[in-house]
């Protein structure tokens, strides 16, 4: 590589909220400059007063401190290549868009907005290039009269621009194909194609990744690059996210497929370092089985060679198994803070058990909204199926359970000790005694008291957390129901 510092920009436009799409740009970003011990640098893009959304800019301060991508310069901290914000940097792109009209490399077009666009029949695209040879005089005229303008490209009408892209290699394009589009718009305001030249040039950025969908633009960036004569920067972009739809069919990663924002995500129940190692794997390939990273172990072998060109599909299922993976890795006191929060509906004497109810729930989740669902039991025990005491494997049957339950009522009632131990203990006594399998025991108890044939853990467990009095009472109402059939 070249002996300068890498330095790397997130340029993100406050648009409301994180899509998975632009984390992934940041990370990659972030995951490049710490592995080459460079500069990660943060961008404020608000030039399209259109799209901005008030209070966009801390979403992009708080996505990017909880994943951990800690930038080296920007709005918010400062740095030597302020400011920051693009709105703050007017006079900046007013001085360059004049040096190029100087220069001869752009014009002041004074067309209104709609007349001059694409004229039906002929082959130009974009602008009809009306402005693009006004007399010195008649541009005087105009800015004298205080005619609205915008500053255009002059882009060559022959000949071709070509860049090297560290993913995509080599392109080359026809000038003709190329529009001469507005660097500087009416209100004064640079578009992005332009604010981004001269950002990414006095910023000293070395390195642009961000995503595929402007490489049909960057000949007209080195276009700009060239008439400034400036060393444009090594680009790299990163192919898309695209998201299943129903009949099977792929498209861009967008809300109808499901969450897409980083903070519903993190909502929905998924652990930030798990959200941050799966997109780091949608685009980038580690090029060996491995699957699970720290972000520390990512900056160690992430390079721009395992970028792919493919659009990787998001995949909802194969970021719940990570998910899961975390899950089983957080320390147990982390998990039962976490899964805590998502316990909202439940019970409340459930929430004075939450150590012991979280050490069960710990390696049975993928996502943490699945928390009430494994304990539907506690709130959702109504008139279950009694056909489910019937089991083949421990050899029960509805009989069978009639005396099982009816045994147990007398002798866990004379537990004085709820403790989980002490109602197993029960429970195999009781087994032992009458020569039956703890199975055959087990079986009719456990669906009694939860009505369900998978329960996060066994019948001393669910006892236990049930309580005594509500154990007992539902032992007896699935009595009463086998007896009122
Ligand atoms: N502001 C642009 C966006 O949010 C940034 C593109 C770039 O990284 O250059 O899409």
């Amino acid at each position: 590589m070249n002996d300068k510092a890498i330095r790397t920009r997130f340029a993100p436009s406050p648009t409301g909220y994180m899509h998975i799409g632009n984390l992934r740009t940041a990370l990659y970003c972030y995951l490049f400059a710490k592995h080459c011990n460079g500069k990660f640098i943060l961008r404020i893009e608000d030039t399209d007063q259109k799209r901005y959304v008030e209070g966009a800019t801390d979403v992009i301060y708080s996505t990017l401190k909880k994943s951990k991508l800690f930038h080296d310069e920007g709005p918010d901290i400062g740095g030597n290549y302020g400011p920051y914000v693009q709105t703050e940097r007017m006079e900046i792109y007013k001085k360059y868009a004049l040096e190029l009209v100087e220069k001869g490399f752009a014009y002041y077009c004074f067309c209104d907005k709609s007349s001059h666009e694409e004229k039906e029949g002929e082959a130009s695209i974009g602008y009809d290039r009306h402005c693009r040879n006004l007399s010195a005089e008649e541009i005087e005229n105009n800015l004298k009269l205080n005619k609205p303008y915008v500053i255009r490209q002059k882009v060559p009408l022959d000949g071709t621009t070509s860049f090297y892209d560290e993913v995509y290699g080599e392109i080359t394009v026809e000038n003709s194909t190329l529009d001469d589009q507005v660097l500087l718009k009416s209100d004064g305001l640079p578009t992005y194609n332009f604010a981004n030249v001269i950002d990414d040039h006095l910023m000293n950025i070395t390195h642009i990744l961000r995503g595929k969908e402007y490489i049909s633009s960057t000949p007209k960036y080195q276009l700009l690059y060239n008439a400034f004569g400036w060393e444009p920067p090594k680009t790299a972009h990163l192919s898309t996210i695209m998201g299943k739809n129903a009949d099977g069919s792929v498209s861009k990663l967008s809300k109808r497929h499901g969450s897409v924002s980083f903070e519903q995500l993190i909502k929905d129940g998924y652990l930030v370092e798990a959200v941050i190692n799966y997109i780091t794997l949608l685009g980038w390939s580690p090029r060996q089985e491995r699957e699970i990273f720290s972000l520390e172990e990512l900056i160690e072998i992430f390079d721009l060679e395992g970028l792919v060109k493919t659009n990787a599909i998001f995949s909802y299922e194969k970021l719940a198994w990570m998910n899961g993976e975390y899950i089983k890795k957080l320390a147990p006191s982390e998990f039962e803070k976490i899964s805590y929060d998502y316990a909202t509906n439940l019970p409340s004497f459930i929430k004075d058990k939450w150590t012991y109810v979280a050490k069960l729930l710990q390696n049975r989740i993928n996502v943490f909204t699945e928390v009430e669902d494994k304990l539907k039991f506690l709130y959702n025990y109504g008139e279950f199926d009694l056909e489910l005491l019937i089991n083949k494997k421990n050899k029960t049957t509805i009989e069978s359970s009639i005396q099982v339950l009816k045994d147990s009522i007398d002798y866990l009632g004379s537990i004085n000790d709820w403790t989980d131990s002490n109602i197993n203990e029960a429970i195999t006594q009781y087994s032992n005694q009458l020569n039956l399998k703890l199975g055959f025991v087990m079986w009719p108890l456990r669906i009694a008291v939860t009505g369900e044939v998978v329960t996060p853990g066994g019948c001393g467990e669910m006892m236990y957390i049930l309580g005594k009095e509500e154990t007992l009472s539902r032992l007896q109402q699935t009595l009463n129901r086998i007896e009122n059939k």
